[in-house]
């Protein structure tokens, strides 16, 4: 199937490794030129370098944190007038939520809540002017199945959904969309890092945690980032224009839910 992205232009924060790679790589094989972010600039210019001999789009790079004003800034100067935006950045740590004081959730709200409503409002009137926009924020299962350990990612992303849910509802009648994609476990640097962190606390080794946790699913696996990717591109084509703040589970089933 045709996307009808060819020649539109994409901002993927947080785009050079993981689930964000695996979006502006799907993009890119639709012919989306791209900005991508990252703080480390080695995996970034990696990255910007397999997209660009891959697929032959444009691709700029951004170093920079986009949970801060400057990383926000200096994404949007690189890519003012984005057709398609796609949120991410990295998720709190967990812990006790004893243990968590105020900054610790000021930093949270910010980095997962506050920082994709402000990208979002710097680029949304100019999408709607332009009578297209897709807008795709990378939140977590735990939205859907909060996960205890995890309360500083369970309430921030639940905050930014319940502001999209409106928000989304104002802006589809100019063709402009916004939706969550919400990973269950993909297999990236994020879920390996959980299962050493988990070997150490538990004494087990993390490659018999990570095949425990794999048989776990119904699907007997992780999800793979061109899996991730390739949905997201899907959210972002012209086909999906009718579909608004909704919130898409990527976890293999393993939500019990009669409805998804
Ligand atoms: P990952 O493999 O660790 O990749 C994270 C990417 O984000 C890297 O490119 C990283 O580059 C970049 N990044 C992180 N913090 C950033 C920041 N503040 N500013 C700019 N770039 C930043 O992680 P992932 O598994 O793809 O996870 C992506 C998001 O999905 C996270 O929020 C995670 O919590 C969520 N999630 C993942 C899973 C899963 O199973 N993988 C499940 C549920 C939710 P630099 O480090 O160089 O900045």
């Amino acid at each position: 199937m045709d996307m009808g992205l060819r020649g539109k232009t994409a901002l993927v924060t947080a785009g050079s490794k993981g689930l964000g790679k695996g979006c502006a790589m799907a993009l890119a094989a639709e012919g989306v030129n791209l900005v991508i972010t990252a703080r480390g600039a080695e995996a970034l210019t990696r990255t910007a370098e397999e997209l660009r001999s891959t697929y032959g789009v444009t691709v700029h790079t951004v170093v920079g944190d986009i949970t801060s004003e400057a990383g926000r800034a200096a994404a949007l100067a690189a890519c003012p007038t984005p057709d398609i935006l796609v949120n991410n950045a990295g998720g709190p740590p967990p812990g006790d939520f004893r243990e968590w004081d105020r900054e610790a959730w000021v930093n949270a709200v910010d980095a997962n809540m506050i920082t994709p409503i402000l990208l979002i409002r710097s680029v949304v009137d100019g999408m709607i002017a332009r009578r297209f926009g897709r807008i795709v924020n990378i939140t977590s299962g735990s939205v859907k199945f909060p996960i205890p350990e995890l309360g500083l990612s369970n309430g921030a992303r639940a905050g930014l959904t319940g502001f999209i849910a409106g928000l989304s509802r104002t802006t589809v009648k100019h063709n402009v969309t916004i939706n969550g994609l919400l990973p269950g476990p993909f297999d990236t640097d994020r879920l390996r890092a959980n299962f050493e962190f988990n070997a150490k606390k538990s004494g087990k080794s993390a490659a018999d945690l990570r095949a425990a946790r794999a048989a776990s699913n119904p699907a007997g696996r992780f999800g793979t980032v061109e899996e991730f990717g390739a949905t997201c591109a899907f959210l972002c084509s012209v086909h999906a224009g009718f579909i608004t703040g909704q919130n898409l589970l990527m976890d293999g089933g393993a939500y019990p839910g009669t409805f998804g």
